[in-house]
């Protein structure tokens, strides 16, 4: 058995770190677990011009650099290592990892959401080369070009009026013929002269020679194969949490984001959730700091208790 602490963190995004942060400055003895790399998914951001505080914008993986830097110089501990399961038990709660158990009265869950991907050739080599799972992150590097969002709901649809603003066109490709988004956004989209839909396709792969240059699809009703010229093309399909570990131990909502109030807690007192895994995050690095520096209040007041 490792040491024990007041708060685990699981997961070194900016929910994670920041929480970390607080914690450590709050000289609570805290241990971050991370599975893969700090800063964990603002790192694929090529440019972040949103997070406040960079107004000439930084790259996502200087950003997670530099909240770890500011994190571990106030003494917060992490480990690198994969959390596989959990035992809550009040104020004795225990994380199993890859690297052994460790356990602690209080736990901040940041593990954050990944992107579901369309899984065809080329698009894990072409990414930040052109394929991208967020338009707010990297749209405006496509000004006057050409570009594609693939997916026919509310995200979708809002990364394709995003991108209206910089793109010279926008084509939808969507697998069915009728949207899954709100109404509201159906009809701006509609509205937007740059948007044009392309129905009842999918992308069956995507290519380029260092940087995206087209991407092929495939009618699903006559099965005809086309080729679309874009220099970049937007994955909107959703997203999935990455919540499996807490299935049974913690409340989620139909789509597996950890429900909590909005000081962070869970139905479990001394277990919290911060950032992207939490059900309604607004799915920006800032709004998940913010959860972390909640997240990590909220546990202050429970080991005051
Ligand atoms: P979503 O509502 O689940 O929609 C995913 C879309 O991607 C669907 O149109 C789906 O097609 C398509 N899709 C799924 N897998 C696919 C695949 N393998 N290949 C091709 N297409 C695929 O996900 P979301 O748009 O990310 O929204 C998630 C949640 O966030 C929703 O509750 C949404 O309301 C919310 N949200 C809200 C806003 C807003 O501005 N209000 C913005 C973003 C997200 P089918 O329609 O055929 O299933």
């Amino acid at each position: 058995m490792n040491k024990s602490y007041q708060v685990i963190i699981i997961g070194g995004g900016p929910a994670g770190l920041t929480a970390g942060l607080y914690c450590a400055r709050s000289r609570l003895d805290t241990l971050l677990i991370e599975k893969g790399i700090i800063g964990g998914q603002i790192t694929n951001a090529e440019r972040v011009e949103n997070y406040p505080g960079f107004p000439k914008g930084i790259s996502g993986m200087e950003l997670g650099q530099l909240i770890y830097e500011q994190a571990i110089s106030y003494g917060l501990e992490t480990v690198l290592a994969d959390v596989t399961g959990a035992a809550l038990v009040r104020r004795r709660n225990m994380v199993s990892t890859s690297e052994g158990d460790f356990t602690s009265e209080s736990i901040i869950i940041a593990t954050g959401s990944q992107y579901r991907k369309l899984g065809v050739p080329g698009e894990d080599t072409l990414v930040g080369k052109g394929v991208s799972y967020c338009a707010t992150c990297d749209g405006p590097l496509f000004r006057d070009k050409a570009v594609a969002v693939v997916g026919g709901g509310d995200a979708a649809v809002s990364e394709a009026l995003y991108l209206s603003k910089f793109a010279s066109s926008v084509k939808v490709i969507h697998r069915r013929n009728q949207l899954r988004a709100s109404k509201v956004l159906q009809e701006r989209a509609m509205n937007e002269p740059k948007i044009e839909f392309v129905w009842d396709n999918v992308v069956t792969q995507i290519e380029g020679d260092g940087v995206l240059r087209q991407v092929s699809l495939k009618n699903t009703g006559d099965a005809r194969i086309s080729v679309l010229e874009v220099t970049g093309v937007f994955v909107a399909i959703g997203s999935e949490p990455n919540s499996a570990v807490w299935r049974g131990l913690l409340s989620l909502d139909e789509g597996g984001y950890i429900i909590t109030n909005e000081l962070m807690e869970t139905k479990v007192p001394g277990v919290f959730a911060a950032g992207d895994v939490r059900h309604n995050s607004a799915r920006q690095a800032i709004s998940a700091a913010g959860d972390g520096a909640t997240a990590s209040i909220s546990a202050q007041r429970f080991l005051s208790i």
